[in-house]
């Protein structure tokens, strides 16, 4: 028999029933043989006993009247059953009867012992049942008594050899029929199952709910999970095989170069790319990156390796020469790929490149004026500094009133003065470096070591004095410059910007036209300018300004015929601050309006009150060019004083000729409109502009203010006389009125009237007093005046 036949778990199913079938079975009938001999012994000897008890009568008689003939027969009755082997009938101690199948003596006493136990019955007497007078003795026949136990025996071999065969033939046949044909048609249903197909193993019929229901369940979900996971590895290879067509594609149809290399730079493999790249043909593959003309081939292989080392991505720009005198610039991305070899993507970068150095040309030059800008100038002065020991010179130069060239003349004329200024800069400081670093702003940096000179700067300032030529005319600016040295006035570029920045507010606020260096004073100063502005803006909601009234002297008719209104300020802590300090920084910061139209209500008021007494006179009121004309519209000037009940032509309006200067049109207008109404228009401080009078011709101005500084020195000087006098003659054949202001001497009064000058103004007559005291003052000149006039 084959091995499998023994293993086959029929086969040891049936030998394992079989086996413990057999065990079990044998101490059964070991106990078996041992319960059946004593129930036939016992069975022996209850039949025995019954025999006995048949010839009870009998056997009593015969020993009563010991009749040994009939004991004998009696014995030999007895025998005839063949399960008896000796009989002995003994009375009165004496042996009757000894009748026997086996030889054995004779003496009573003797008995042949076997297996079996005798069976002794006592014999009583047939008339007194309760007195012995013998015995009656069996033996049981042993061999007879041990035949019916090995029938019997076998018999319950047999039955049980039948209940063995039976049960184990159940077993097997159980065995066989509910675990082993299903499994084997399972098995072979698996055989044929096509899981991929999406196929299931059949439970077998009947064992849905057993063992081997689940079992095929079981065997169902792993195939299913196998299934699975074999679909997803093939998803995946075929996914892979797609990836590497891909890649090999893309490796060869990249627009990108891709290279292979080892640590050394030398060439494992490469796409066509990257030979176009390199402007290499097919013939001509590289076998390393040495091979090529790289502008810094030390540093791109410096890359591989380093690369090669940390195993970084790194990467580069590179020039390469090409074969045909041209040269292209790559940029290299290295990554590390394992096995000491180095990824190279390659791509073409020289038109970024080129465009960079255009855009880094172009992002430190100012287009309009194609000088540097103000990170060309911040990169210039880094560099300077950073050349140790090197000291040089820097300057701002802002145009003055540029703000209004842009705004009245448009932004074409605007750019315009900027290239002329631009050019101006260059003649006049040869060998510095340029720079508009603002709207209006240039910086000049000397070369280091040029000392600062002081007549090249007078001289530039004067060229920007000089008329800018436009289409229509010649327009008058000027220009502020701040200057600062390297490193004594700033460390740094912020800090050094930041105190030429303060030089030249400082011109500036002086009125512009001049250059200033720095000095460390500055500073602080303008910080007590900021609180002051701050202060400013508290003073006008405080009450803190206040109108002081200087008077105007008609010198023809010998009367006071008005007053100049003129601000004050009293400072909680700082006393009185004079105009000539806070009127430019309220112009500044734009709280001249609000300023401009309380000084004109003010006067107003006051002027009603003085009128209102009695008092013939005028106001004239200053008005700031830049309260021109948003600040202080021609309406307001109407209302205000319409209000208060006053005419027109009570109030003279004092304008510097910057008004006429630097906003024509608006300027213009403003002043036409007010003469329109009546107002009187005074042209202040006339002298110290540029303006010629005949130019005045174009304004509507009734009355010229004839600067002090002329008349201050006119007793000395004999040129300033001539010029008060023409301008007092050239005045009146335009129709207008003169007013010679800072009179201060009879000899400067003298003159003025000798010089037919109408009116005069100055600390002769009075100095400027608060309105409180104005009419006494207005009294007591009048009562001089006449005085004088009537010796
Ligand atoms: P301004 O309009 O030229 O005023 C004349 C200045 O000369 C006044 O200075 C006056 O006190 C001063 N003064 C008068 N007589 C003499 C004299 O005989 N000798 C000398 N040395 N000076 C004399 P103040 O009051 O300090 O005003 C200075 C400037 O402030 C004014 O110059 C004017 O431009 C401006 N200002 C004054 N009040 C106002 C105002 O209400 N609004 C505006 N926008 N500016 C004002
Ligand atoms: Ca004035
Ligand atoms: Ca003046």
């Amino acid at each position: 028999m084959s091995a499998k036949f023994w293993r086959s778990l029929l086969v040891r199913t049936a030998l394992g029933v079989v086996g413990i079938s057999a065990l079990i079975g044998g101490l059964v009938m070991l106990s078996a043989a041992t319960e059946a001999r004593k129930v036939a012994n016992s069975e022996v000897a209850r039949r025995l006993t019954e025999l006995v008890d048949t010839v009870q009568n009998t056997t009593s008689i015969a020993c009563f009247v010991g009749d040994k003939q009939l004991a004998a027969e009696l014995a030999q009755g007895l025998l005839r059953n063949s399960e008896v082997a000796l009989v002995v009938i003994r009375a009165e101690g004496q042996i009757l009867a000894k009748v026997g199948r086996m030889s054995f003596s004779d003496d009573a006493d003797e008995l042949p012992l076997g297996p079996t136990h005798p069976i002794v019955r006592p014999v009583y007497s047939p008339f007194d049942a309760t007195r012995q007078i013998g015995e009656i003795t069996l033996i049981p026949d042993a061999q007879r008594i041990g035949q019916i136990v090995r029938d019997e025996g076998e018999r319950i071999y047999l039955i049980l050899a039948i209940q063995l065969i039976a049960v184990a033939a159940a077993a097997v046949a159980s065995v066989l029929y509910l675990i082993v044909r299903p499994i084997q048609r399972m098995s072979d249903e698996l055989h044929r199952l096509d899981a991929t197909a999406g196929q299931l193993l059949p439970v077998p019929v009947g064992h849905e709910r057993n063992e081997l229901g689940r079992l095929a369940g079981d065997i169902n979900d792993l195939a299913g999970r196998l299934v699975s996971t074999l679909e997803d590895e093939h998803a995946l290879r075929l996914q892979r095989e797609v990836d590497e067509r891909k890649f090999r594609a893309i490796f060869d149809n990249a627009e990108s170069g891709i290279l292979l290399t080892d640590g050394s730079g030398e060439v494992i493999s490469f796409n066509p790319s990257f030979l176009r790249l390199c402007g290499l043909t097919e013939g001509q593959a590289p076998a390393s990156l040495k091979a090529l003309a790289w502008q810094h081939g030390d540093e791109l292989l410096g890359l591989i390796h380093e690369c090669a080392d940390s195993g970084r991505a790194l990467g580069g720009d590179f020039l390469l020469e090409l074969a045909d005198g041209e040269s292209r610039w790559l940029s290299f991305s290295f990554g590390a790929v394992g096995g000491g070899q180095i990824q190279g993507v390659v791509i073409d970068v020289t038109a970024r490149k080129t465009e960079e150095v255009a855009a880094r040309l172009l992002a430190v030059t100012d287009s309009l004026t194609g000088l540097g800008n103000r990170a060309a100038l911040e990169q210039h002065l880094g560099e300077l500094m950073g050349v140790s020991g090197a000291g040089f010179v820097m300057l701002l130069l802002d145009i003055d009133g540029f703000r209004r060239v842009n705004e009245s003349l448009g932004l074409v004329a605007g750019d315009e003065v900027l290239r002329q200024s631009a050019y101006r800069l260059r003649g006049h400081l040869p060998g510095a470096w340029l720079a508009r670093v603002g709207a209006d702003e240039f910086a000049a940096v000397l070369p280091p070591g040029a000392e600062a000179d002081s007549a090249a700067f007078t001289a530039l300032v004067e060229a920007m004095a000089l008329p800018f030529e436009l289409h229509e005319q010649p327009l008058f600016l000027g220009a502020s410059i701040g200057l600062v040295r390297y490193p004594a006035d700033g460390t740094d570029i912020p800090g050094l910007l930041r105190n030429a920045d303060l030089a030249l507010e400082r011109v500036r606020r002086e009125g512009g036209q001049g250059f200033r260096c720095f000095e460390p004073g500055m500073a602080e100063q303008a910080e007590r300018r900021r609180r002051m502005e701050k202060d400013l803006r508290l003073a006008v909601q405080q009450n803190e300004l206040q109108l002081y009234y200087q008077p105007i002297i008609d010198l023809k008719e010998n009367r006071l015929a008005g007053a100049e209104a003129l601000i004050r300020w009293r400072h909680p802590e700082q006393g009185m601050i004079s105009p000539d300090v806070f009127i430019p920084l309220a112009e500044e910061s734009g709280m001249i309006r609000d300023i401009g139209l309380w000084v004109l209500n003010e006067a107003s008021t006051q002027l009603a009150a003085w009128r209102g007494a009695g008092m013939d006179m005028y106001v004239s009121v200053n008005v700031s060019v830049k309260q021109i004309p948003d600040d202080l519209p021609a309406q307001v000037v109407l209302d205000t004083t319409r209000s208060h009940g006053i005419e027109p032509d009570h109030i003279a309006l004092e304008i510097t000729e910057g008004v006429l200067m630097s906003d024509v049109s608006h300027g213009l207008a403003w002043l036409e409109s007010l003469n329109q109404a009546g107002f009187r228009l005074y042209l202040d401080d006339f002298g110290t502009g540029y303006s010629s009078l005949s130019y005045l011709k174009r304004f509507p101005m009734d009355t010229v203010k004839v600067d002090k500084s002329f008349v201050r020195d006119m007793s000395a000087d004999n040129n300033d006389r001539a010029l008060v006098g023409a301008i007092v003659m050239m005045a009146k054949g335009l129709g207008l009125s003169t007013v010679a202001e800072g009179v201060e001497t009879d000899d400067q009064l003298l003159l003025l009237k000798a010089l037919s000058c109408r009116y005069a103004q100055g600390y002769l007559f009075s100095k400027p007093v608060p309105a409180a005291e104005f009419p006494a003052l207005r009294a007591r000149i009048n009562g001089e005046l006449a005085l004088a006039s009537g010796m």
